[in-house]
């Protein structure tokens, strides 16, 4: 829940609340206060997590010095786009030491493009090619989680040695799948700038909380099997460790009789956007698992207002170690399909702003 004060609330009437809470085993965040007010006229606001029952906000409720008790218990609860007003920025630092990658919170589309499985010979021209067609960060997998044990389980220590040597020499931060708690200090050890859960571990929460707790940002997968509730729930592990580097991605789920590799939840980009504050990524790879798929997926996903789209990529496929067939090839078709992403993006965006300038007038 939330809980705002009316104005002029002394410390000692907050303190008693805040006892009241904190005696019934609830964590308490203190909110500076509303946007625009005056020091004078500043509403203080608690933000509560925990098991919030009725009984508990009703009791709260009953303080003089409490002007309103917002319940928020339906949605993950660090998620919640009502706990700050406004949809979250992630950062992501430029290891060039250039501007960071701002994703979410209204900035221009993302777009995340790099190989399924890293490799020795194409992970760099690869990341290359993304750059130079319009990417912002670069994604490869080191650690590959295969559904048959006899598949090529990813490079491991090696990948990571070759797509942080990637890195140095393209200059833009990557995003890498950790698949065991076990590997945590080895993604740290090669500052990995953003740690990816896959589908599969979405609901491995000692995954989750540990990497929480490394303070990176982190690009969180659907569970493919997952409702989009047990999906937020889980991703709220991580944000408990105190990271505020959460992205949520889309990547399709288990469906029915559906004709792509998975089956797509793109319309779960509207909700989210309505509902959580974090940025929403959509993978338009393993969504379709079809190269020619890719560019009308990205289409939506831009159209429905994604804060980023992440693809695969490989300069040639044919010798990809994983997932070739839905990797994009050609620079010119990458670069092409980017800006197109980008102006629908803004074109939508742009729409929105136009309609709540008009709603605000009316
Ligand atoms: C991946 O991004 O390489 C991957 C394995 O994706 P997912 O977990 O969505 O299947
Ligand atoms: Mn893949």
């Amino acid at each position: 829940m939330i809980i705002q004060y009316i104005v002029g609330t002394s410390a000692e009437e907050h303190r008693a609340v805040r006892a009241k809470l904190e005696g019934w085993g609830f964590r308490v965040q203190e909110n500076p206060g509303e946007k625009g007010a005056s020091p004078e006229e500043q509403i203080l606001v608690d933000n509560v997590f925990g098991q919030v029952k009725d009984e508990h906000r009703r009791e709260v409720a009953g303080f003089d010095c409490v002007r309103q008790v917002i319940p928020i218990e339906g949605v993950p609860q660090n998620l919640a786009l009502i706990r700050h007003g406004t949809r979250q920025t992630v950062s992501v630092p430029s290891p060039a030491g250039g501007k960071p990658v701002r994703i979410g919170g209204g900035n221009p589309l993302v777009v995340m493009a790099g190989v399924c499985a890293v490799d020795a010979d194409y992970t760099l021209p690869s990341h290359q090619m993304a750059k130079r067609a319009g990417a912002d960060l670069n994604r490869g997998g080191a650690f590959k989680p295969r559904t048959s044990p006899y598949d090529f389980q990813g490079m491991k220590e090696d990948g990571l040695k070759v797509l942080t040597e990637a890195r140095a020499r393209v200059g833009l931060p990557i995003v890498s799948e950790v698949l065991d708690v076990r590997d945590i200090d080895l993604f740290m050890k090669y500052d990995v700038d953003v740690l990816q859960i896959g589908t599969r571990n979405a609901q491995n929460f000692e995954l989750l909380i540990e990497v929480g707790k490394t303070g990176k940002p982190v690009l969180y997968k659907r569970g493919f099997s997952n409702s989009i509730d047990e999906s937020l729930k889980a991703a709220n592990y991580i944000m408990e460790q105190g990271n505020e580097g959460l992205m949520f991605c889309l990547r399709g789920v288990k469906g029915i009789g559906h004709s792509f590799r998975s089956q797509g939840d793109l319309d779960e980009i509207v909700y989210l956007s309505q509902t959580i504050g974090r940025p929403i990524v959509y993978d338009v790879s393993h969504s379709s698992g079809k190269k020619s798929a890719v560019e009308g997926i990205g289409n939506m996903a831009a159209a429905g207002g994604a804060d980023a789209i992440l693809l695969d990529v490989h300069v040639a496929p044919e010798h990809a170690l994983v997932d070739g067939f839905q990797a994009i090839d050609s620079e010119a078709v990458l670069a092409r399909m980017i800006g197109t992403w980008r102006r629908l993006s803004e074109l939508v965006r742009a729409g929105h702003e136009e309609s709540g300038a008009r709603a605000s007038a009316d």
